[in-house]
């Protein structure tokens, strides 16, 4: 594999591309100085979730301690990632206890189902040349939540049920496939979302597959995508292709989207104040909790 070269070559993540197939710009304005890249309680439960079951799988027992020290660690986690305090999140004990559940349901119910002599790896980034750009080379990254020799899984934590569809659509499982095959030499066609239904406190589980011709589909966007980045160019597309009546997309609203308050692309003649809004978040996140903003406003 050629060699990543920082100075010159772009990398694209699996979640930037979400991103931009809803709307290139919200990543074009992540570096703008007045971008807000609203916390949301979610993302932090996800990702808190995440660490004690990679924990768990790294170390291979369980993590009473961080069980009885969260105020520590997940304080850590909002700090180091998230630049923010466990102070701001509303009802601490309760966030604290979902997680405790979220854990304990995943060792009695996930954990029994996996075989841990077929684990690869846990939660390791790994990095596969894509293809060249015009100014240098194209690479993904990506860091899959475990990989056994023959099949992708990932954790999930969303506030309802998935549907197949949204594990069948991931892009994320066509190109983690090939990412592994390339970094690893692993043929692996399979990929398992466990995703925990916070609204029924249940792990449930989605396999999907993938064909070569769907993988090599995937590998293909992927890599325009990562030139459209290196280009730098990121039109804004606040109406979905599909809504001929210029109804303005779900992602593009305050509570979706963390360019709000500075994207000058999304003004449209739907009644929606658009900067009255982008005011509001603006002086809410001054002086509240981020966590608590999406709740009361929208
Ligand atoms: S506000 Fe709308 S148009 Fe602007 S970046 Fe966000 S989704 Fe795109």
């Amino acid at each position: 594999m050629p060699e990543y070269d920082e100075s010159q070559d772009t990398l694209i993540r699996q979640s930037t591309i979400g991103q931009m197939q809803l709307c290139p710009g919200r990543v074009k304005w992540v570096d703008h100085p007045d971008y807000l890249g609203m916390l949301s309680e979610p993302l932090v439960f996800g990702t808190v979730v995440h660490e004690i079951i990679s924990r768990h799988l790294i170390e291979g027992e369980l993590q009473e301690t961080m069980l009885l020290s969260m105020d520590e660690w997940v304080e850590a986690i909002l700090v180091d990632q998230y630049d923010w305090t466990l102070t701001k999140v509303p009802l601490v004990r309760d966030f604290f206890s979902e997680i405790a559940v979220a854990y304990r349901t995943w060792m009695q119910n996930v954990l029994p189902t996996l075989d841990l002599n077929k684990v690869a790896i846990v939660e390791e980034r790994q990095l596969m040349y894509l293809g060249p750009g015009h100014l240098g080379k194209i690479f993904l990254h990506g860091t899959a939540d475990i990989v056994f020799t023959d099949l992708l899984m990932d954790w999930k934590t969303s506030g309802r049920a998935w549907k197949q569809a949204k594990a069948d659509f991931s892009i994320q499982a066509s190109l983690y496939m090939p990412l592994h095959k390339q970094t690893l030499d692993l043929s692996i066609q399979d990929f398992w979302f466990w995703v925990l239904n916070r609204s029924q406190g249940v792990w449930q589980l989605f396999k999907t597959k993938r064909t070569v011709a769907q993988i090599n589909s995937a590998l293909a966007t992927a890599l325009e995508y990562g030139r459209q980045i290196e280009a730098n160019a990121f039109p804004c597309t606040p109406v979905p292709e599909a809504a001929f009546n210029k109804q303005r997309g779900w992602y593009c609203k305050p509570k979706f989207c963390s360019a709000w308050n500075v994207c000058d692309s999304k003004y449209m003649n739907d009644g929606f104040n658009e900067k009255e809004v982008a005011e509001r978040i603006v002086a809410h996140n001054k002086n509240k909790s981020v966590l608590s903003v999406s709740c009361e406003l929208y």
